[in-house]
């Protein structure tokens, strides 16, 4: 099964210029789900992990999939202003200004060995966001995960202290 099949590229959104990679095909069939899911987790049942994070909102999808998977925990990393109680706040360039993202402080003890999971990779900020929230926390990043990865954007720079796999590359 060619999962590259079952992802459609959008012209123009959410802005002119942007081609957008849309997962939607590939959610709405369950066998190719489960075959991605399977994908994501394979090289992951050797290496020590007690936790999986995903980032919002496309990374929560596949990211709670693989936890199951796993039968490992599943934390979210949320936009601002979502989640409640005391929380660790990490921002991240854009092309043009900044945004940032959320945990709540007590979803990673020290200790936690954890893999960030996003459905893409980009331009790496949002995920080495992610990463760094994980380390404020005392946990430690064991695999940056990605559903695909667009190579031509170099993302992996950013991450390039992680180990990191993407399931599909453009
Ligand atoms: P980065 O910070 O530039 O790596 O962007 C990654 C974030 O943008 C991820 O959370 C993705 O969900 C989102 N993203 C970037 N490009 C696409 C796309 O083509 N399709 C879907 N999401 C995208």
């Amino acid at each position: 099964m060619d999962l590259k099949n079952y992802i459609t590229d959008v012209p123009d959104f959410p802005k002119e210029g942007i081609v957008f990679k849309d997962i939607s095909p590939l959610l709405v069939n369950a066998r190719a789900t489960n075959y991605a899911v399977e994908l994501l987790a394979k090289g992951l049942y050797d290496i020590k992990a007690t936790k999986v994070i995903g980032i919002e909102s496309r990374g929560f999808l596949f990211g709670s999939l693989l936890a199951q998977k796993l039968g490992l925990g599943f934390v979210p990393v949320r936009k601002p202003g979502k989640l409640p109680g005391k929380i660790l706040s990490e921002s991240y360039d854009l092309e043009y200004g900044t945004d940032s993202l959320e945990i709540k402080a007590e979803s990673i003890a020290e200790g936690d060995l954890v893999i960030v999971h996003d459905d893409v990779l980009a331009t790496g900020g949002t995920a080495a966001a992610a990463c760094r929230l994980v380390e404020h926390c005392g946990g430690k990043v064991v695999q940056c995960n990605f559903l695909m990865e667009l190579d031509f954007l170099n993302g992996r720079k950013k991450l390039s202290s992680y180990s990191l796999h993407s399931l599909l590359h453009y």
